[in-house]
């Protein structure tokens, strides 16, 4: 449920798209991201300049990309998207910076995974508009330096953490964007029935919104796999009833947590007495990669107060066990 864009089947794929608010009247939430991009965006338009360079930080599916798919949009301007792991060599990124016209948008989703020679040219082109590129090799290798048309990166990262810190300097406008409360994933959800013509009541919608983790992509994703149910087991209306069913048939839980989320806090109180315990630990006993936990899992378990990163590693909380319905023997003995 968690899972990126990437491993939708194409069905999905395209309702995904078909959902991806376009403007920024259509995005709701991240008030305060959208209130300073709103200016800035008027800004660079009023004076005919390339926007200053985006930082957007924050657990995956929390509109990222939708986005940079909105300034892009609201600059005038194109979209080129890639990602850290993508760019390998410094001619792919050279190639998509020379691809680039005057004031267009280049998103680089995962930044914080570029190969350290890629982000080396990244800077030049960040800063001043020019890229070196290596012509030849061996003796007859030599530098030409290439100029590039204004452009805006909007660099996305799930942590933040982990970038360098001559690559944060360069972004102008850095933003932190927020896990969803329930009425805004409803209003988020209702507009998604909209779009796919699936009528759905107010309860209903709430049901959904307040087991998605607070996370707009798993609302629409539950949101897809609810309409099915109300097509199969009901007569099409998302109802609070068919929510219900659904999300039990999906293993997602009265409070949202999903079953990786119940198996980690599972794993932490009955193989490791509740914890400290590190994290690779973790991941090993719940078979998913260690990166996955952290970038995913966590967060929302410790927004929800579920788990407590020490410095010794993590540990279940009171109110995990109670979650969970274990008596914390081996804390209170
Ligand atoms: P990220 O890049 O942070 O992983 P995305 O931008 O791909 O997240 O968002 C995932 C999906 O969630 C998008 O396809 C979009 O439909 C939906 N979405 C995200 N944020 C919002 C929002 N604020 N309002 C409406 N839909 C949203």
């Amino acid at each position: 449920l968690t899972g990126d864009e990437e491993n939708l089947d194409p069905i999905d794929k395209d309702l995904d798209r078909a959902l991806r608010p376009i403007s920024f009247d259509d995005f709701s939430g991240q008030d305060k991201i959208l209130e300073n991009l709103k200016v800035f965006v008027k800004a660079a338009k009023l004076r005919s300049e390339a926007l200053d360079h985006v930082l957007l930080h924050g657990p995956p599916g929390l509109g990222k990309t939708t986005l940079s798919h909105i300034v892009a949009n609201e600059l005038g301007a194109s979209l080129k998207i890639t990602s850290g792991p993508v760019l390998d060599k410094p001619s792919d990124l050279a190639g998509l910076l020379t691809s680039l016209e005057t004031n267009d948008v280049l998103f680089i989703d995962e930044i914080h995974r570029l190969n350290p020679i890629v982000e080396e040219y990244l800077y030049s082109a960040m800063e001043d508009y020019k890229i070196d590129i290596m012509l030849d090799s061996g003796p007859n290798a030599r530098s030409v330096q290439i100029g590039l048309n204004p452009f805006t990166l909007v660099g996305a990262t799930t942590r933040s953490g982990l970038l360098t810190s001559p690559l944060r300097a360069r972004f102008g406008i850095n933003a932190r964007l927020e896990y969803y409360d329930a009425e805004l994933l409803s209003k988020i959800l209702k507009r998604s029935a909209y779009i796919l013509n699936t009528p759905i009541d107010d309860e209903g919608a709430y049901e959904i919104a307040r087991r998605s983790r607070g996370t707009p992509r798993i609302a629409n994703n539950l949101l897809r796999r609810t309409r099915d149910f109300a097509q199969v087991k009901g007569n099409g209306k998302i109802t609070v009833e068919i929510a219900e069913i659904a999300l039990t048939a999906l293993e997602v839980d009265q409070d949202g947590l999903d079953e990786m989320d119940n198996r980690i806090l599972l794993t932490i109180v009955e193989k490791f007495k509740g914890g400290p315990v590190g994290l690779s630990t973790i991941a090993t006993a719940v078979g998913e990669e260690a990166e996955t936990i952290e970038e995913v899992y966590e967060p929302f378990l410790i927004k929800e107060g579920f788990l407590k990163r020490t410095a010794r590693g993590r540990e279940a909380t009171e109110k995990a066990y109670i979650h969970l319905n274990i008596v914390p023997k081996y804390r209170l003995g």
